[in-house]
């Protein structure tokens, strides 16, 4: 679905008549959403509905689409997840940007902070398991939830996922719900027998860290050889065929490594390669976080050999999405989409550009406290404080901080920004600097100077 569709459906939308008939459609009967079965038999060709038959009809003629096209798509269950969500996003929250969807696109969900690592930057400080970790039948109990309220992907993170030993269970349920399943994974365990245990569970996609070049990355994690142990783990999943992302938090320890690291992923085969944002939490020290001319310049180069190769080089920063704009391209990069799934759903463009904390996305931890950035440690409920997926969409819709987190105009120096909607800075980066999630974001070479001088008036 295009930027211009979504606009499309939202201006139907906006119709008061058609709202209310497409909210019918989004109520569940036997266990699944309307809509949702509707746009199956629309794919199958069993009939579908009158109206939004419709709606599909004009929006194929207006904007040059195929009809086959969209029904093959609409034939894998994870886009009509997709599609429905955004139709749930539209109706309850209007055609605004950037575009929030009716339920999170994405939950990054830490399942343990068991980890055979012991890394200096972990977020998540982890280690060993929490006591207070999910059990099973909670974990499943919470798949239940937002399956039901209509998430569109997991990714599953830690601490080392691979190490919760109900991993593919919990993977197993999701898949039942066409939920697209992700994993984020220090790499260590991925041997040939894992990485075909994943594919065959349905995980298409897994995203491994690498933090530098050998020297650096075995100084990162503090054990010699596990560089190689790594590197393998990549060669197995690419070998597998799943889609490998390197993923690579930029510090000023690795700076210099990340030129002959983007090289080493092109080798490597890789689709993807992600350079995440380094925010100073958890174990994070704020002495390694960039000055924001060398992230500038970082994120220039990434994009620049983003241009000339197959890799997909991304990055969660937010700027990244001003630096490609800048750079006269039509495509806009986001931040913290499963990139995958992003790939089916990039022309989205402005609609999902810019910082997802709390509107694209959310982060859950390993005992059910949900936060709305896996970088950004702001308690904002636990999840089994919710008896169902109607309890999840009532937070989702009315939690005073996602609804701040939403608003790109109220923030402090972004929120004048012509780049807001596309950006709108890292929220956990203002708040681990200032204790304030809408100030502005000091990693941004755009606002840093004005924010010195906020604080030198502050100060005088
Ligand atoms: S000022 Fe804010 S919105 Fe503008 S580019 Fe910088 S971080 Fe992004
Ligand atoms: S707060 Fe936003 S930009 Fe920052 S790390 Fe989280 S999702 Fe990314």
């Amino acid at each position: 679905m295009t930027g211009k569709m979504i606009e499309l459906f939202g201006a139907m939308v906006g119709n008061p008549i058609v709202r209310k008939r497409v909210k019918g459609l989004l109520e569940r009967e036997n266990g699944s959403v309307k809509l949702e079965r509707i746009l199956r038999d629309y794919a199958e060709d069993n009939g579908g509905h009158p109206v939004l038959n419709k709606i599909i009809d004009t929006g194929l003629k207006v904007f040059g689409g195929n009809a086959d096209d969209l029904k093959n798509r609409l034939r894998d269950p994870v886009w009509r997840r997709g599609f429905v969500n955004v139709i749930s996003g539209l109706v309850h929250f209007g055609l605004r940007k950037p575009f929030v969807p009716g339920s999170p696109f994405l939950i990054v969900w830490d399942v343990t902070y068991a980890c055979n690592l012991k890394c200096r930057h972990c977020y998540s400080t982890a280690g060993r398991p929490w006591d207070d970790e999910l059990s099973t039948e909670e974990a499943l109990s919470v798949i239940e939830i937002l399956a039901d309220a209509g998430v569109t992907s997991v990714a599953f993170s830690g601490g080392e996922p691979l190490l919760r030993k109900d991993f593919f269970e919990l993977v197993s349920r999701l898949k039942e719900y066409g939920v697209y399943v992700a994993v984020a994974t220090n790499g260590t365990l991925l041997t040939e027998e894992m990485v075909s245990r994943l594919k065959s569970h349905g995980v298409e996609y897994v995203q491994i860290s690498l933090d530098g070049l050998r020297e650096t990355h075995e100084k990162f994690r503090g054990i010699a050889g596990i560089y190689d142990r790594v590197l393998d783990g990549i060669k197995n999943a690419v070998n597998a065929g799943l889609t490998v992302c390197i993923s690579t938090t930029a510090t000023k320890m690795n700076l210099r490594d990340v030129p002959e690291m983007m090289n080493l992923a092109e080798k490597l085969g890789v689709k993807w390669f992600m350079l995440y944002n380094y925010i100073p939490t958890g174990r994070g020290d704020i002495d390694l976080d960039l000055e924001p001319h060398d992230r500038e310049r970082l994120l220039r180069l990434l994009w620049n050999k983003m241009k000339e190769t197959d890799v997909n080089f991304m990055s969660t920063a937010p700027y990244y999405a001003r630096v490609a704009i800048e750079s006269e391209s039509s495509v806009i990069p986001t931040h913290f989409y499963n990139p995958e799934l992003g790939g089916r759903l990039r022309s989205l463009g402005e609609f999902i550009g810019g910082c997802g904390c709390g509107r694209f996305y959310l982060a859950l931890r390993a005992n059910g406290d949900i936060n709305p950035c896996v970088f950004f440690p702001l308690w904002l409920e636990n999840i089994k404080n919710f008896s169902d997926s109607e309890d999840f969409l009532h937070f989702w819709r009315e939690n005073r901080i996602l609804r701040d987190l939403r608003d790109k105009d109220s923030l402090e120096i972004c929120g004048d920004c012509r780049y807001r909607y596309v950006c709108g800075g890292c929220r956990a980066r203002s708040y681990a600097y200032f204790n304030d999630y809408m100030s502005g974001d000091p990693g941004c070479i755009m606002a840093n100077h004005r924010i010195k001088k906020i604080k030198l008036t502050e100060r005088a």
